[in-house]
This record gives C-alpha cells, sequence and structure tokens, in this order.
C-alpha cells in the first residue's frame, strides 16, 4: 500500500520542487491600504479598497495573540472575477461556485510590452494571439491566458498604475472585444489575466455596450485575474497557474493569492 501511495506524479513533482527542477513564482500584489483599485465615474458606487482594523496585538485586548479585521472590496489588488461579476454572466458562478479544477491550467503568455510601451491604451488584437500560436501551437484547452504587457512595472502606486493622463481619463491596456471573442468562441479558455487593474482596458469604459471583455468572458462563464505581477518570470507557455479566491458565497470575486509553477 505504502508503495502505491508513494509512488506517481504527486511524489515526482514533490521530488522536483525539492530538487529546485521546479520554482514557484508569486503573481501577487501585497494588499494595503494603498492599493490601486479602479475608479468609476459618478453616479456609480466604487470598491472600498483596503484597510486593515486592529482588534489586538500582544495587548489587553488580547494579550497573546495580534489579529486584524478587513475591509475590503471583492474587486481589490490581485483578484478573482467570477462570472456573474457581469450582468451578461447574472446566471452563471459566483466565486464560491468556482470548481477547483478550474482555477489550476496552463498559463499561455502573451508578450505585448512593445505594443503598450508604444500606446498605453494598447489593446489585444487577434495577430497577437495567432502570432503566439503560430510560435507555441495552438493555445491549450482551460489555459489562462495572460497578457504580458510590463504594467507591473508601476508597482502597487495608484496615480502611476491607474495612469490618469492630462485629459483627466485613466489609460491601461487590456484585453479587446476581438480577444475576448477568439478565446470564448475559437478556443476553450479558463479566462484572461492581466497585470493592469481590469481585464479591459482603460478605454472599454467608451465602448458600446462598455467593458467588451468582461461581456464577453463572463457571458461564456470564463474568469478574469487583474493586477499581476512576475509575469516576466514566466515562459510563453509551460507554466501552471493556480489562482486562490476566497470561497465567498455569492461572491462576484475575492482578492488572490495568484501563483505559478515554473519549470527551474
Ligand atoms: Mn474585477
Amino acid at each position: 500500500k505504502r508503495c502505491i501511495i508513494n509512488s506517481g506524479v504527486i511524489t515526482e513533482l514533490m521530488d522536483a520542487l525539492r530538487r529546485g527542477k521546479i520554482r514557484i513564482v508569486y503573481l501577487t500584489q501585497p494588499l494595503h491600504e494603498g492599493t490601486p483599485v479602479i475608479r468609476l465615474p459618478e453616479p456609480f458606487a466604487n470598491d472600498p479598497g483596503f484597510k486593515k482594523q486592529l482588534l489586538s496585538r500582544y495587548d489587553e485586548k488580547g494579550p497573546a495573540w495580534y489579529w486584524n479585521w478587513l475591509i475590503v472590496g471583492e474587486h481589490t489588488g490581485t483578484h478573482f472575477d467570477a462570472p456573474c461579476h457581469w450582468v451578461t454572466g447574472k446566471d452563471k458562478a459566483s466565486v464560491d461556485a468556482v470548481p477547483p479544477e478550474r482555477l489550476v491550467g496552463p498559463a499561455a503568455v502573451i508578450d505585448v510590452r512593445e505594443q503598450v510601451n508604444n500606446d498605453p491604451d494598447y489593446l489585444l488584437r487577434l495577430e497577437e494571439i495567432q502570432a503566439w500560436e503560430k510560435a507555441h501551437g495552438q493555445i491549450p484547452e482551460n489555459s489562462w491566458v495572460l497578457m504580458r504587457t510590463g504594467w507591473s512595472q508601476h508597482g502597487d502606486d495608484a496615480e502611476r498604475f491607474l495612469n490618469v493622463g492630462a485629459d483627466g481619463r485613466p489609460h491601461w491596456p487590456g484585453f479587446s472585444e476581438e480577444s475576448a471573442a477568439f478565446l470564448t468562441q475559437q478556443r476553450s479558455v479558463l479566462g484572461v489575466g492581466t497585470e493592469a487593474v481590469g481585464t479591459d482596458g482603460a478605454s472599454a469604459a467608451d465602448h458600446v455596450p462598455p467593458f467588451p471583455n468582461h461581456r464577453i468572458m463572463h457571458g461564456a462563464g470564463k474568469y478574469g485575474l487583474t493586477s499581476l505581477i512576475n509575469l516576466d518570470q514566466l515562459p510563453p507557455l509551460g507554466a501552471l497557474l493556480i489562482a486562490a479566491p476566497l470561497k465567498i458565497r455569492g461572491g462576484s470575486g475575492s482578492p488572490s493569492r495568484v501563483l505559478a509553477l515554473v519549470p527551474g
């Protein structure tokens, strides 16, 4: 019995981790009071961001223990968008209903840093996906498709991250209507992930109808990941991504620890 338990892929995985043949890369920003969150114009409600309130810290309220309680929006920092986040997915999964096997999948990383350097409002074009597929083969089943934009170089400073221009409007890159349509209709992805504050580019607010990536992805029951970091440490293909949102009953999303297993 013991031999059977100790043989197989999990043992091989543990051995590879121990020997450094697989590295674990954090794709997650720290949560703090300054964590950038999307800012919607009047009359829309806004995410409160993150606040940590002290319960006790080795003091009269708790002499041997330290703990806090939190105020945090579901869509704060590195976070997971569940299908019911969008009206097109309102009858689809809330964050607690996402099956665990759909939190884990291969990462297909599309490098568009040059395009984003030239245009912070860059939206992922079909030709970039096609170029990636020409180099690496068809996007695998149940992949997370990640946009490597270099946006995480802005750290988590809200002004730089949201990049409000002289026009008074934010500018950050994102997925497009055509990329969302292709990835939901022609490929079978888990969802998409980005380094910026939302999966749609900032300009998507002006799109008619607005936020096409949200509309199409969540309408198709797919997920989103935002404010990812360290995408420069992932190969274009070959990393395994693990997203771990809180299991909030009926929730629309959640701050998440996102990790990747990468060949060492
Ligand atoms: Mn979100």
